[in-house]
């Protein structure tokens, strides 16, 4: 199966487990962890039957955003260098996104350097940092390293706050357990911290830093119109929503195959901002991802931007 126009395909959000950060099986079903463990086989075969050239790996949940404590730096170390042997045995099919041990903000901007220098892409965080939003200024010395490295930090989503689970979701979760996660959850925390993010001040600070959001951004584009006309009203402090989610935020189309969707994503963002994802195997195949991209109304000049073009550029691949 080739993608139409045949250029390479990058599929940038491609989770994988470490045996010690994901030292069980987390309750997931086992074959869904025997797949989050295979690095080779497995995953190439289905690559090669979708099409996929190239798949940028990271950690699945449960994610070095849990750590805490002095081991948190040297597991992470462990679980980044595995990721680099990974990566180093197929250097031609997997790139990288680091772990990085947030509990210690220092210390995660330091590993992301050392990562970087190690061939790694940029680094992905999920969800919140031992229960604190990221954009908290605690975090901020890791993005001030990401701007001087020049590398993006992808924001992954994670499971809601205990107490925001038990407030909006726990009516509904025991029959509808993806309410808290990818049908709605996930995406309600990462939109949220997309938006906490940028009236933080992050990016006057830091207006070089470059983000990266999964799931067709998290519901950001369709709602940036009226989130940007309503910060706007008089009275307030005055932030540039729109200029700043268009200029320093980058979109993937993670677990989120849907034409008009996508469209949405094109008209307020613009095709440069835009990345093949799968969320392999979350997703639990490739396939679907690379028969949707061929039916999407777009020129062949902007497919191959989104299969490959703007990855190359944003990772500088
Ligand atoms: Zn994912």
């Amino acid at each position: 199966m080739l993608i139409k126009p045949k250029c390479p395909v990058i599929a940038v959000e491609e989770h994988y487990w470490d045996k010690e950060l994901a030292a069980s099986d987390q309750g997931f079903k086992p074959e869904l962890a025997a797949r989050l463990r295979d690095v080779g086989t497995v995953r190439l075969r289905e690559m090669d039957e979708a099409g996929i050239d190239i798949q940028v790996l990271s950690h699945g949940s449960p994610s070095a955003q849990e750590l805490s404590g002095p081991e948190a730096v040297a597991l992470t170390r462990r679980v980044n260098d595995r990721l680099a042997a990974i990566v180093a045995a197929n250097p031609t099919r997997f790139a990288a996104f680091a772990a990085l041990p947030t509990c210690d903000p220092a210390a995660a901007a330091d590993e992301l350097e050392r990562t970087v220098k190690l061939g790694f892409k940029g680094a992905m965080l999920h969800g919140l940092g031992n229960g604190v939003f990221l954009d908290d200024k605690r975090f901020w010395p890791i993005y001030a390293r990401a701007e001087r490295l020049d590398v993006p930090i992808y924001f992954h989503p994670s499971v809601p706050h205990p107490a925001v689970m038990d407030v909006y979701y726990k009516d509904y979760a025991k029959d509808f357990p993806m309410v808290i996660r990818a049908a709605w959850g996930y995406t309600v925390e990462t939109a949220t911290l997309g938006v906490r993010l940028i009236l933080s001040g992050l990016f006057d600070a830091h207006p070089k830093l470059k983000v990266i959001l999964g799931h067709l951004g998290e519901t950001l584009p369709f709602m940036v119109w009226r989130i940007d006309h309503a910060l706007k009203r008089p009275g307030a402090k005055q932030v540039a929503f729109r200029d700043v989610l268009c200029s320093n935020f980058w979109l993937t189309t993670s677990g989120f195959f849907s034409n008009p969707a996508l469209l949405c994503c094109v008209m307020e963002m613009g095709i440069d901002r835009i990345l093949f994802a799968v969320d392999w195997p979350f997703e639990s195949d490739n396939k679907p991802a690379t028969r949707w991209f061929d039916t999407m109304p777009l020129s062949d000049e902007d497919k191959a931007k989104i299969a490959s073009g703007n990855a190359k550029r944003l990772l500088r691949m």
